[in-house]
């Protein structure tokens, strides 16, 4: 067998067709680009099988958002370089983009590639012969428009994401995006619809609007408003829905849109991240307390039934009890279905990760804060649900699992119905009848 470096390298791998696994950390973005660097891959010399196969090649698509993200890619690629000493591992993505050749330690580590080229991977893996140096591409990412080779066509799942910008210019003190994802660039208009048409002739009949800011959408006149509308036309497409969105560039013809439109899902994640106004300030937000409050209440008195969730960060530094109860009393007043609650950690990039010891908070306060404020979200998630209870939703129907069909509602609740029937990838109507869990229950309408 020929050597590489301090690792053994197979003759029979290089020779037999090759067995290549993904796996993603992070946000819904991550998701879609994951779905189409593998696609980069169809074809013969690969075939795409589960990471827990034993893969001869195994991309990984990173996130830094926190250290907890940062911790995880070193766990999987230590048990995946464990159990498959043979496997050729690529890290791309967040974690790449900035962290740079501190990931070439890690074991089996053959590409560490940044977002500005990540889509080209299958290209890369195919120009460099099995058995080169582990090489590092981590160019500056450019402002410029995009477009994206191949649409992200994903048979295992019945909502697709739908890639229509990148990177952000706002520079939140507590993030680093900008610098892992670049500044803010929107897709090419025309290559979001062809997408969109693929994406339904292959099934996928609700499309995800996914981005890092996707507010921020511009090509020349066309803002996401003009996207909405003109996937509106997509035959076959039923549903869209925005995943989330920043306050501050939210267009009050999207909350009319939303309010009238048939393919428009009723659902907003807008991210509050904290209620003080002292926290917000040093955040480096766009918005006051007051005006992210009046912008709720719009949106949930001109779009009836509006399921709005938000993203809240607890123990940014600086924030004592007083603060903390701030946001708490913030989040308990407005009309949330739920919120998803992040524990702060210094990033290198990120301005907070500066500001003086004295001002961090204790792990421990930021678990208690934390536990506090799921448990308010599970009582929210419950009284927005039970306001639809006795009606007919139209559901998505996604999963089958022990004789119980789930899927969402155009505002976000999961339905769970017992069926007989295949109802994989349908929209029927749906009596709503009883809470369950996290979920509800209901009975199909005849
Ligand atoms: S808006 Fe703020 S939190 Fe969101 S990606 Fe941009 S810098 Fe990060």
């Amino acid at each position: 067998m020929p050597q590489r470096g301090n690792r053994i390298v197979n003759c029979e791998t290089a020779k037999r067709r090759k067995r290549v696994a993904f796996y993603t950390f992070g946000c819904r973005l991550n998701q879609a680009e994951t779905a189409i660097i593998e696609k980069g891959f169809a074809g013969g010399d690969f075939e795409v099988v589960d990471y827990r196969q034993g893969p001869d090649l195994l991309v990984v698509n990173t996130c830094t958002v926190t250290e907890n993200g940062d911790a995880d890619t070193r766990r999987l690629v230590n048990r995946i370089a464990r159990d498959n000493p043979d496997v050729r591992i690529a890290l791309v993505g967040c974690q790449a983009q900035v962290q740079k050749e501190k990931l070439l330690d890690l074991p089996n580590i053959d590409w560490v590639v940044g977002n500005a080229r990540k889509m080209e991977m299958a290209r890369i893996v195919r120009e460099s012969p099995w058995g080169t140096p582990p090489q590092l591409i981590t160019p500056t990412i450019k402002k410029e428009p995009f477009t994206i080779p191949f649409p992200g066509v994903d048979a295992r799942h019945t909502r697709a994401n739908l890639k229509i910008q990148d990177g952000c210019d706002f520079f939140c003190s507590f993030c680093e995006i900008p610098y892992a994802r670049g500044r803010a660039r929107s897709r090419d208009f025309a290559d979001i619809l062809d997408e969109a048409q693929h994406l339904t002739r292959a099934g996928h009949h609700e499309l995800v609007l996914t981005g890092i800011n996707i507010g921020t959408y511009r090509e020349e006149e066309r803002d996401l408003v003009a996207v909405i509308r003109a996937l509106a036309e997509v035959p076959d497409l039923w549903r869209i829905r925005i995943s989330s969105i920043e306050p501050t560039t939210i267009a009050h013809a999207v909350l009319e849109d939303m309010a009238q439109s048939e393919k428009l899902c009723r659902h907003l994640h807008i991210p509050l991240q904290a209620g003080s106004e002292a926290i917000l300030s040093a955040m480096q937000r766009k918005y006051s307390v007051g005006e992210f409050r009046d912008f709720l209440m719009l949106a949930h008195r001109t779009i009836p039934g509006v399921c709005l969730g938000t993203d809240v960060i607890v123990g940014f530094p600086g924030e004592d009890e007083a603060a903390f109860e701030e946001s708490y009393a913030l989040l308990l007043d407005l009309p949330f279905a739920y919120f998803h609650v992040f524990s702060y950690s210094d990033r290198d990039h990120a301005k907070a990760s500066s500001y003086e010891a004295a001002l961090k908070v204790a792990p421990e306060v930021i678990k208690e804060r934390s536990r506090r404020l799921r448990e308010l979200s599970n009582r929210k998630r419950r009284v927005y649900q039970e306001t639809f209870l006795g009606t007919e939703q139209l559901v998505l129907f996604e999963q089958h699992k022990k004789g119980v069909w789930s899927g969402l509602t155009d505002t976000y609740i999961r339905v769970e119905v017992r069926s007989e029937q295949a109802l994989k990838n349908q929209l029927l109507p749906v009596r709503l009848e009883r809470l369950a869990g996290q979920n509800v229950e209901g009975r199909l309408v005849d």
